[in-house]
C-alpha cells in the first residue's frame, strides 16, 4: 500500500535546521478538533505559524504536507522541535469509516518518514506520541492522540504495531526493486537462487523479464546464457562451473 502525499507548504515558514541536521524520528499527534479538514487546518496554521505549525495533516481524503521536513516545526515544545522530529497531525472525526482511512494514511505516512532515514520504529524513540514528548520533557502538556485513538479503538501499542508492519513493508519492497537475477535456462537456477539469496532479492527466468520489470529495478545480473538484456549485467561461463565462477568473481570472492 502506497498513498500520495500532496505538497501545500505554507509560504514564509521560518527555515531553521535541526540540531542532528535531519530529523531524528516522528511525532503523531491529533488536533483535538473533531470534524476537521487537512485543508482547514492548513488554512488556520498558514496565520497562526507563528505560535505552532506541523509538517503534516492528514484527514480521511488526502495526506497534505504543508511544511518541508528539512526543516524544524514548533509542535511540540522547544526540546523535541529542535532535536527534533518531523510532525504529523491526525484530523479528528466521530465516523468510524472516515477514521480508519485516515488511520491508514498516518500509519502510512509515520512509517515513510522513518523509513525515508532508515530510522527504524522505536517506540518512545523514533516513534513518539505528544504524549511521550510531554513526559519527557515537561515542556508542553498534551497527551494527543492516545485518548482520540481510544474514542475509535485503538490503542498506542496498535499504532507503533501498525507503523512497524508498514515500514517492514517498505525495506521488503525495495530490497525487491533494487536487485533483480535473470537466469537463462534450468542449469543456471541452482547458482542464480544462490546469487538472489545472497542479495535477498527475486529471480526469474530472462524470457519472462518484460521490459516493464527491467525498467523498475536498479542493480540487474543475468545468470547464464550467451547475452543478456541491455542494462543487466551477464554473469556467464561456456559451461555451468564457469558460470558459477563468473557469479562468484562478481561478488569478488574469488
Ligand atoms: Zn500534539
Amino acid at each position: 500500500m502506497s498513498y500520495t502525499i500532496v505538497q501545500n507548504f505554507i509560504p514564509r515558514l521560518p527555515k531553521e535546521a535541526y540540531d542532528a541536521g535531519n530529523y531524528v524520528g516522528v511525532i503523531a499527534h491529533s488536533t483535538a478538533n473533531n470534524g476537521d479538514s487537512a485543508e482547514g487546518e492548513r488554512n488556520y496554521e498558514s496565520t497562526t505559524w507563528q505560535n505552532a505549525f506541523v509538517h503534516f495533516f492528514v484527514d480521511d481524503l488526502k495526506i497534505e504536507q504543508v511544511a518541508d521536513t528539512d526543516y524544524l516545526c514548533y509542535g511540540a515544545g522547544h526540546t523535541a522541535n529542535h532535536m527534533g522530529y518531523a510532525q504529523v497531525e491526525l484530523c479528528q472525526t466521530t465516523d468510524a469509516t472516515k477514521f480508519a482511512k485516515a488511520y491508514a494514511m498516518y500509519t502510512w505516512l509515520l512509517a515513510k518518514l522513518l523509513y525515508n532515514r532508515k530510522l527504524s520504529v522505536v517506540d518512545g524513540v523514533t516513534l513518539m506520541s505528544h504524549a511521550h514528548v510531554s513526559a519527557k520533557w515537561k515542556e508542553t502538556d498534551h497527551t494527543d492522540p492516545i485518548d482520540y485513538l481510544a474514542s475509535h479503538g485503538k490503542t498506542w501499542a496498535n499504532l507503533v504495531a501498525d507503523v512497524t508492519a508498514s515500514y517492514n513493508e517498505m525495506e521488503v519492497n525495495d530490497l525487491k526493486l533494487q536487485t533483480l537475477i535473470l537466469y537463462s535456462g534450468d542449469a543456471d537456477l541452482q547458482i542464480a537462487a544462490d546469487l538472489a539469496q545472497h542479495f535477498s532479492c527475486p529471480i526469474v527466468q530472462a524470457v519472462y523479464a518484460t521490459a516493464d520489470l527491467l525498467s523498475s529495478v536498479t542493480t540487474k545480473y543475468q545468470v547464464g546464457g550467451s547475452s543478456a538484456p541491455a542494462g543487466v549485467t551477464l554473469l556467464a561461463g561456456a559451461d555451468r562451473f564457469a558460470t558459477m565462477k563468473a557469479v562468484l568473481k562478481s561478488l569478488g570472492e574469488i
